[in-house]
């Protein structure tokens, strides 16, 4: 008989889902909570568009590299025009022996940035394609608040039963998944880490020869106080923006195909395992952003220079280097009277090393940001039931484009596709 799935979510994860049983006989229904394909708010692979293939980052879990490559290209081939920029992270020795004989852990990559402006046909062009499948059916305006396991198949809150649910609603979706745990506590392996930081601005020339050689120079760093420190997300001739969640502000980046700044955007974040009785990494992080927001005032984050942010001073003016961000979201504050000390020093020694391999990072007049955080979901347990199952960013095991995608992907392929 044929399976009935429903996939809740159209993001990253459910075109991996989707893409691998779509010849399998199974009857899908994709239920997502946006108004419709154009919408702002569907799917994270609007976000900004850089596709890396990496063993080393991008979920926590192992994706073969040919899996990786071969989504890469999947996603490619839906662009108008397959105008990609490319490149390669400490895949040359020089650079990665100048990171490592400095304490810092390169990681190596392939990245392909499509560029927030070409993201938004890909998306469409993928939907456009699924659309003409005929056991393929779009429910858009249906949020999924709930889902029941049943004895040999699940419900979902809007009354519909279906043999399996896939649920892919991503970073986004955390209501839905804070439902589905507090009823099946069960779900849950893991839940202690949070990523908190800043956003850091400089000039281009600074990193000029970084970027060109790589793009996104990704490292590690274990600093003074035991945290493990790590850059994220670096946008050459980049944008900063802010990120608005329900009930707090973030800062973070993007880097635009057409339009460019003259500074180049990263975070540098420092990961916080908690350990028990403690088990809410996520209102820790809240916290600390809503204490930041609170100082900056509604809607805004905080600035100041590298040398303030380091002497704990607010800072009133600048000298070389002006902000991308829109002036009407941030406040110039101090960071040091939000962030707990341990993360401040932590990411202060990161800066004075990184500094000793690439001059000009710890000038006085680069620019920080807060708060910068990055939350993990909890780690969810697909063997709990056979009907229901947890795919890309709100299962915990994903934190990119490319590996939510093969994660969807493999979970088709778990369930039969061929
Ligand atoms: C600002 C930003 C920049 C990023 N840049 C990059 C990058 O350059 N490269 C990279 O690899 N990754 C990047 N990421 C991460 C990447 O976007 C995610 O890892 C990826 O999109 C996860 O895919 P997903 O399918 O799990 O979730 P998503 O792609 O977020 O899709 C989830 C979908 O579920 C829908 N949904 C949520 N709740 C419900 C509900 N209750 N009912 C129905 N539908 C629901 C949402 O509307 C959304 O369409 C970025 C993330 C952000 C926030």
């Amino acid at each position: 008989m044929k399976q009935k799935i429903a996939v809740i979510g159209f993001g990253a994860a459910a075109i991996g889902f989707i893409e691998k049983s779509k010849d399998s006989g199974f009857e899908i229904h994709v239920f997502e909570k946006s108004k419709d394909i154009y919408s702002s708010s569907i799917s994270g692979i609007r976000a900004d568009g850089k596709l890396f293939v990496s063993r080393e980052m991008g979920g926590d879990i192992e994706i073969d590299m040919d899996l990786q490559k071969k989504l890469v290209d999947y996603y490619i081939n839906f662009t108008n025009d397959k105008n990609v920029e490319t490149g390669h992270s400490f895949t040359n020795e020089v650079y990665y022996k100048k990171f490592y004989e400095k304490g810092f852990q390169p990681i190596t990559s392939d990245f392909y940035h499509i560029g927030t402006d070409q993201l938004k046909e890909v998306l469409y062009n993928i939907y456009e394609h699924f659309k003409k499948i005929k056991n393929i059916h779009f429910h858009f305006e249906q949020e999924i608040t709930e889902v029941e396991v049943l004895e040999k198949s699940i419900r979902l809150s809007n009354g519909e039963i279906f043999d399996k649910v896939i649920v892919g609603v991503g970073r986004s979706g955390h209501k839905l998944v804070t439902k589905i745990i507090s009823k099946y506590p069960q779900l849950i392996l893991d839940n202690s880490k949070v990523d908190l930081g800043i956003r850091y601005e400089l000039p281009n020339h600074i990193v000029e020869e970084l970027n060109k050689e790589m793009y996104e120079f990704k490292i590690r760093y274990k600093s003074k106080t035991g945290y493990m420190v790590r850059t994220f997300c670096n946008n050459p001739s980049g944008y900063v923006v802010t990120e608005n969640y329900d009930d707090f502000t973030t800062v973070n980046g993007h880097a635009k195909m057409k339009e460019k700044s003259t500074n180049t955007n990263f975070a540098i974040l420092a990961t916080l395992k908690l350990t028990q009785p403690f088990n809410d990494p996520i209102g820790y992080g809240s916290y600390i952003a809503k204490l930041a927001n609170l100082l900056a005032g509604d809607g805004k984050v905080l600035l100041q220079t590298y040398s303030h942010f380091k002497n704990s001073k607010r800072s009133k003016n600048w000298y070389r280097v002006f902000p991308t961000l829109d002036e009407n979201k941030y406040i110039l504050g101090d960071i040091n009277l939000a962030f707990p000390r341990r993360i401040i020093e932590s990411i202060i020694d990161f800066i004075e090393n990184l500094d000793i391999v690439v001059p000009g990072v710890a000038n006085p007049d680069n620019l920080v940001y807060a708060p910068e955080i990055k939350f993990y979901s909890n780690y969810l347990n697909n063997n709990t039931f056979s009907s229901l199952y947890f795919i890309g960013d709100c299962s915990g095991a994903t934190r990119s484009i490319i590996y939510a995608t093969a994660h969807g992907y493999l979970v088709a392929e778990m369930l039969g596709a061929k």
